[in-house]
């Protein structure tokens, strides 16, 4: 195993066990549900919007490590950033866990690379982006649960 899969691990590892952001905003304006039947993982996040700006993100719920690290790690990288770049950053993400050749930019992505290995695992690419499609579909006004299993 190569330094950088092991410092990755260490990562999600420490995300999962101790999740970041990991509370629920009272009356938080946007507030959707994600579930991933597949593995189980099933998560609320919510969303307090200033403007275009996401003031204040976090989740709750349970699931797989991945699922909760991913979830940890992204509302660590949204919190301050605008609509559109959120919407650019998932994305980004996107193509980091699902391409096989990605054309990502490391310096956006910033921690969220630990996730590259989670493409040779289709299965966890599920886990690793249903908070990222619960947030998409939040901001787009969804307000019923979003599944990974249309
Ligand atoms: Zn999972």
């Amino acid at each position: 195993m190569s330094d950088l899969t092991e410092l990755y691990q260490d990562l999600i590892r420490d995300h999962s066990k101790k999740p970041r952001n990991y509370r629920e905003i009272e009356d938080a304006k946007l507030q959707l549900e994600g579930y991933n039947p597949l593995c189980g993982d099933r998560f609320t996040l919510y969303l307090e919007l200033e403007g275009d700006t996401i003031k204040d993100i976090s989740f709750k719920g349970s699931g797989c490590a991945i699922s909760t690290a991913s979830a940890s790690l992204m509302t660590q990288s949204l919190k301050g950033k605008s609509r559109a770049e959120a919407e650019h950053l998932f994305k980004e993400f996107h193509e980091l866990v699902t391409a096989e050749h990605p054309d990502t930019d490391e310096e956006e992505l910033g921690k969220l690379v630990v996730f590259s290995g989670v493409r040779k695992f289709p299965l966890r690419v599920k886990c690793a982006t249903l908070a990222w499609h619960t947030l998409d579909a939040a901001l787009h006004g969804a307000d019923k649960t979003v599944s990974t299993e249309e």
